[in-house]
């Protein structure tokens, strides 16, 4: 039995690596464009995988998303009708995919739950990314209604962890904060955080989600889909403490309340996951962070960026 798993050179699939090592093909960017139909249903009658991690997608930060909203709408939706549709055409029994709770209205009702889904504009300041990802939901759905496939949705929160995109302007807050903090204090100047520093997330550690994802690929097959959160929020500004506290940066801290602090806040809940996984234990910010930190520092320069 071979998995696929699409994407797997990003932040979940490289925890998946670890993971898993047998009966598993790691697909890239260099295996097939899976913008173009062609491309992914060759890729699919190559590997002949009966189940499907399917992670990839065109994602940034808050920066990335106000910067290329035509890009990121263009391209999840490409990547994501191809994959769905060449998993169906050549019989993929059962595939898990990825939305984001960034995904859901902008107005709430809080705590998220999948069937506020569809119920209201997302944030302007994502919504391509968020329309593209929102339609994950909707084809899966229609999949199983029509074919009776096991198309299953993942929606984690603010996930970070080694690995990840560390670049300045278009990756998520935690790497990008990692890695001006490094620079802050290698330059000797003050670190400068967007924004106010009081919205708040729910960070999710890689290595978490890449454990939630092997489960449900083998035990969910619920047409709803998962929030995948541990039901903490944390303010920006309790981030940049922990980060500068693992960074050992001691320098000044600002707030650059020119920069945009997108939505104030999206709590969601997880109360589906834990019905199903009730003794799952996640990862501490602090804990998850100090693991990102060694692996900047290890890895520095040849990191993405
Ligand atoms: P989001 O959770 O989808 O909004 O995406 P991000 O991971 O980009 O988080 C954005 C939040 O972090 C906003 O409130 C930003 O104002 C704040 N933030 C503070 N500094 C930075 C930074 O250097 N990069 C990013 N991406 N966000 C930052």
């Amino acid at each position: 039995m071979t998995i696929l798993v699409t994407g797997s050179d990003g932040l979940v699939g490289s925890a998946l690596r670890e993971l898993i090592s047998e009966n598993v093909y790691f697909a890239t960017r260099k295996d097939a464009d899976l913008t173009n139909y062609q491309e992914t249903e060759s890729l699919f009658n190559r590997i002949k995988p009966e189940k499907v991690i399917h992670l990839a997608a065109l994602v940034g930060g808050i920066g990335g998303n106000l910067m290329h909203s035509g890009e990121y709408f263009r391209d999840n939706l490409q990547i994501n009708i191809n994959t769905l549709e060449a998993a169906r055409k050549t019989n993929v029994s059962k595939l898990v995919s990825f939305m984001s709770t960034c995904v859901f209205p902008n107005e709430g009702p809080y705590p998220l739950t999948p069937e506020t889904l569809h119920l209201g504009q997302p944030h302007p300041s994502n919504f391509g990314y968020a329309y593209a990802k929102r339609m994950l939901e909707v084809q899966s759905r229609a999949y199983r209604a029509q074919w009776g496939l096991d198309y299953v949705v993942a929606i984690p929160t603010n996930i970070f962890g080694p690995r990840d995109n560390f670049n300045l302007i278009e990756g998520h807050v935690v790497p990008a904060l990692i890695h001006k903090t490094y620079l802050a204090k290698k330059e000797k100047t003050n670190l400068t955080v967007w924004g106010s520093g009081k919205p708040l997330r729910e960070f999710v550690f890689s290595k978490d989600v890449a454990k939630i994802t092997l489960w449900m690929l083998n035990n969910y097959s619920d047409s709803e889909p998962l929030i995948l959160t541990s039901g903490t929020e944390t303010s920006i500004r309790d981030l940049v403490e922990c980060v500068v506290r693992e960074m050992d940066f001691s320098g000044e801290i600002n707030f650059d309340k020119t920069k945009p602090d997108g939505q104030f806040r999206k709590p969601s809940s997880n109360e589906a996951l834990l019905e199903r996984l009730p003794n799952f234990s996640f990862t501490k910010l602090s804990d998850g962070v100090k693991e990102t930190v060694e692996w900047f520092n290890g890895n520095y320069p040849s990191i993405r960026k």
